[in-house]
């Protein structure tokens, strides 16, 4: 569907990414599950213990959301999210004094360390899943951060059928098949879910090819028929059957 005006944005926009603050152990929040499988494929996958702090997990969308910044859209079961250092503030203010960010001394604790700027790695794992799709999805979501530590970040090509599924499969031990299956079974469950609560209310169809635009809301604006022409045009207002 075209709509008449653009006054509304779909989704928000992308905000500023808001992590949690860093801690000497890794955020987890998360149930004991989670933090099994996460120390097991952490260390199956060979991830280096200094990033362990920079690590922050949660199975709820709103606060993942709030860390990212990004929109997590509904039907997604787990994500990783590589948060670039924030840059330091350039000294463009300071005349003539020295910029106020100087690093500490080698001889500093650990500790301090913290709170200086780094990268962060932001994972969320849905919660109503099987226990398998679990286990996985916490070995699929490490992938993606090895790949990042490694300095090569893969995209996917087809979920469940690329290189990253092939890997996924080679560290959990469930074949590729079987892998799929969870992943549609997840997905279908998720899908009904949210079918259930936001059910197809509304019928808009249009007056020229007769295209049935099922919507769980009512359209705030005109909208016409995207097939029918690309932008919006009165002709092919859709209109409400039911
Ligand atoms: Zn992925
Ligand atoms: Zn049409």
């Amino acid at each position: 569907m075209v709509t008449a005006r653009k006054s509304t944005v779909p989704y928000p926009p992308d905000r500023v990414p808001a992590p949690p603050p860093r801690q000497p152990d890794p955020i987890i929040h998360a149930g004991q599950s989670i933090k099994d499988w996460l120390n097991h494929y952490w260390q199956k996958l060979n991830l280096p213990a200094n990033e362990l702090n920079r690590l922050a997990i949660t199975q709820d969308r709103q606060e993942y959301m709030r860390w990212t910044g990004k929109r997590l859209q509904s039907m997604v079961l787990g994500c990783y999210c590589y948060l670039p250092a924030p840059r330091l503030p350039a000294h463009t203010s300071t005349r003539g004094r020295k910029p106020a960010l100087t690093m500490p001394l080698p001889t500093f604790e650990e500790a301090l360390q913290l709170h200086l700027p780094s990268h962060r790695h932001l994972i969320f794992i849905e919660p109503d899943m099987q226990p398998q799709s679990i286990e996985v999805t916490v070995a699929h979501e490490l992938i993606h951060l090895a790949d990042r530590v490694n300095g090569t970040p893969r995209r996917h090509r087809h979920h469940g059928y690329d290189s990253i599924a092939a890997d996924e499969a080679a560290i959990t031990g469930y074949g590729l098949e079987e892998l799929r299956r969870l992943l549609h079974e997840e997905s279908v469950r998720r899908e009904g879910m949210r079918r259930q609560r936001r059910p197809i209310r509304y019928l808009y169809e249009c007056p020229n090819c007769g295209k049935q635009y099922p919507r769980t809301r009512r359209y705030a604006q005109a909208v016409s028929c995207s097939k029918c022409d690309k932008t919006y045009n009165s002709r092919y207002r859709l209109a409400l059957r039911v």
